[in-house]
C-alpha cells in the first residue's frame, strides 16, 4: 500500500463504519488490482457483520471466517462480483433478480462491479432501477478509471472514493524536446555521436547541462519504477548497470555545480566511463 493509498483506505474506511453508508460505491483512478482487492475485502467486511471493526486493519489481514472464505471464492449467497466487460443486459437482470429476495443470511446483500465503464445503454438503464429502488440493505461497489467514465445517469447517483495513480512516470513529466533530442544521443551506443554532441556545452550553458542531466535521472527512476511494479524483472545486471549510470550521472552533477570545469569535458568523461 502506498502513502496515498493509505489516505484513501482510511477515508473508505470511516464511510464504511459511519453506519451510513451509501448504497453505490464507485472506487476511481488508481490501480485496477488493487481497487478489485479493496472492493472484495469491502463485501467481506460488511457482510461478516465487521463494521465495529477498523476496515484499515481488516484489509492488511485475511480474516478466515466462513463469510470471509465465501466471499473470496465468490460462493457466498448474498454476495455477486461482475466482472464481464462489457457489463450485459442479462447480467443486470440476474443481478436484479438475486436483489429482489431478501438476504440469505440475513444481512446485507453486496455486488461488486468491476468494469462499471463498460455499461452499454440498456444495461445502464437496468442497472439505475436497482439504483433509484435500493433495498435497504444493498451495496454496489463499482469500479471505473474515471468517475467521468460512467454514463451520466450512473454518475450522479454513486459516491466517488478516488485512489491515487501508483507511480508518477516520465510520461507524466515531460521531458523537453530539446533536452530529449540529447538524451537520446547519450543513451544510444554511438561513442562518436556522444562525444560530437558533448562538444555543443561551454561554461555558457552549462545550466542546459544540468537540466538535461536532471531528465535523465528522472527517466532512470522511472524504469526503475516500472521494473520494480511489473512481475517480469528485468536481469539483474541490467539493474547493476543502472545504478553504476545514476551514480556516475550524480559525479558530473557534482562537479557542475561545485567546480569551473568544462562541461564538455565532464560529458565526455560519463561517455567514455560507459564503456566495457
Ligand atoms: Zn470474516
Amino acid at each position: 500500500m502506498t502513502y496515498g493509498e493509505e489516505r484513501t483506505i482510511s477515508l473508505l474506511s470511516k464511510l464504511v463504519s459511519s453506519g451510513d453508508l451509501p448504497h453505490a460505491l464507485l472506487l476511481s483512478g488508481g490501480d485496477t488490482e488493487y481497487k478489485k482487492k479493496v472492493a472484495n475485502s469491502c463485501a467481506g467486511f460488511l457482510l461478516h457483520g465487521g463494521e465495529k471493526e477498523n476496515f484499515s486493519d481488516f484489509l492488511k489481514k485475511s480474516c478466515a471466517c466462513k463469510s470471509c472464505e465465501y466471499v473470496s471464492y465468490g460462493i457466498h449467497p448474498d454476495f455477486t462480483r461482475l466482472a464481464d466487460s462489457p457489463v450485459s443486459i442479462g447480467k443486470i437482470r440476474d443481478l436484479k433478480s438475486s436483489f429482489a429476495l431478501a438476504s440469505y443470511l440475513g444481512g446485507r446483500k453486496i455486488a461488486v462491479i468491476e468494469n462499471a465503464e463498460t455499461f452499454n445503454r440498456e444495461a445502464a438503464n437496468a442497472f439505475l432501477k436497482l439504483l433509484e429502488e435500493p433495498r435497504g440493505d444493498a451495496v454496489f461497489i463499482l469500479l471505473a478509471p474515471a468517475r467521468s467514465s460512467l454514463l451520466s445517469t450512473i454518475y450522479s447517483r454513486v459516491v466517488e472514493i478516488r485512489f491515487p495513480a501508483r507511480s508518477v512516470g516520465v510520461t507524466e513529466v515531460e521531458i523537453p524536446k530539446e533536452y530529449d533530442e540529447h538524451l537520446k544521443v547519450f543513451e544510444g551506443n554511438s561513442l562518436y555521436r556522444k562525444l560530437l554532441k558533448a562538444r555543443n556545452y561551454t561554461l555558457q550553458n552549462k545550466e542546459d547541462v544540468g537540466k538535461m542531466l536532471d531528465f535523465w535521472l528522472l527517466k532512470l527512476r522511472h524504469d526503475m519504477i516500472q521494473e520494480e511494479m511489473s512481475e517480469r524483472r528485468g536481469p539483474r545486471e541490467a539493474g547493476a548497470t543502472r545504478i553504476d549510470l545514476i551514480k556516475r550521472i550524480f559525479a558530473v552533477k557534482v562537479r557542475l555545480h561545485t567546480t569551473n570545469m568544462n562541461p564538455a569535458l565532464l560529458m565526455e568523461e560519463l561517455s567514455v566511463s560507459s564503456l566495457r
